[in-house]
């Protein structure tokens, strides 16, 4: 979720400084993966799982649909809950790293951020057996010290073109129509579409109004776009 910290991001954010760390697809502190390479892509990505229940019914609509995603896992959640981790990765999804606890890197020392991020990649190893190599800050919240010590611990970062807003939104339509707004209003462009399976704060946060967007998303856009994840990028 990013809700609080964009809002924060954007009132402080008068700054070039408060703009840039937050803006999804900002590249002043450093390349990070914002688009798919064509246009005729969509990726659908996940951050905050593995979650009960909606992880699981979100796996099933995808494998239903026949389209591969991207979680980012959060490492105590993959321990809490390792069959839903190992689900993911047996439904041929890609699994990247959104830290262990869900902290803003921006208040973190470097040990401090070496560790949730280190962490993370080791409890998806321990629990999925894969090597992560992707990475997503939470909140969005970068700085060149954060892109930094991921690429030395080996993992790339992606953020996003397109945010839904799902974690404040009433109804899958509403989460819909923030996707198209941005998909059809630039539609040159392959999108990275923001979605959240679960809530940071807690396991067992309802994401029954992102699952059904999802379906909405994949019958809108799968005959003219084809859904990749970010191991095809
Ligand atoms: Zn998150």
């Amino acid at each position: 979720m990013i809700a609080a910290i964009t809002t924060a991001g954007v009132a402080a954010g008068a700054s070039l400084l408060g703009y840039n760390c937050f803006s999804p697809t900002s590249q002043l502190y450093g390349r990070t993966v914002t688009y798919c390479p064509q246009s005729d892509q969509l990726a659908l990505t996940y951050d905050d799982g593995p979650n009960d229940l909606h992880t699981e019914r979100l796996l099933e609509l995808l494998s239903e649909r026949q389209v591969r995603a991207t979680f980012f896992l959060i490492g105590n959640f993959v321990r809490a809950r390792p069959q839903i981790a190992r689900a993911i990765a047996a439904g041929g999804h890609v699994i990247g790293n959104h830290t262990q606890s869900h902290p803003n890197l921006l208040l973190l020392s470097s040990r401090g951020i070496r560790q949730e991020i280190s962490d993370s990649s080791k409890a998806i190893a321990d629990v999925v057996g894969a090597n992560v190599s992707w990475f997503r800050p939470p909140f969005g919240a970068r700085r060149p010290l954060v892109l930094r010590i991921a690429r030395e611990l080996g993992l790339k970062p992606v953020m996003w073109s397109a945010t839904c807003f799902d974690w404040k939104a009433t109804t899958a339509a509403v989460i819909e129509a923030n996707a198209r707004h941005k998909i059809d209003g630039e539609r040159r462009r392959g999108h990275i579409v923001l979605l959240h399976d679960g809530g940071h704060s807690q396991l067992g946060a309802d994401r029954s109004h992102t699952v059904e967007a999802s379906r909405l998303l994949i019958e809108r856009y799968q005959r003219e776009y084809r859904f990749i994840t970010v191991d095809e990028m």
